[in-house]
């Protein structure tokens, strides 16, 4: 499991996350591994969420991090970028 330090504000597909409940956007980040296995199958799909939970109000979301084409440089980025929010 990774988890990084800090805090961060988060853009999703290149918009600005703010929680859906105090219109926060800084959170805190952890990794997260789920095993799914499909009913009637024996082989297991291990996915990776990343977990972003509000600072304000702890309000939790998870993302599914996926590979997309960046517009400008035609680049294959990550769906998901985060900026560090340094504190005093
Ligand atoms: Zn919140």
């Amino acid at each position: 499991m990774v988890r990084r330090r800090g805090i961060y504000e988060v853009n999703v597909l290149g918009k600005s996350l703010t929680c859906l409940f105090c219109q926060g956007n800084q959170f805190r980040h952890r990794e997260v591994y789920m095993d799914l296995q499909p009913l009637g199958q024996k082989v297991t799909n291990q996915l990776t969420f990343q977990s972003l939970t509000c600072t304000s109000c702890g309000d939790n979301r998870m993302f599914q991090e996926k590979e997309i084409l960046h517009q400008t440089s035609e680049k294959q980025v990550s769906s998901i970028e985060y900026t560090e929010v340094i504190q005093e």
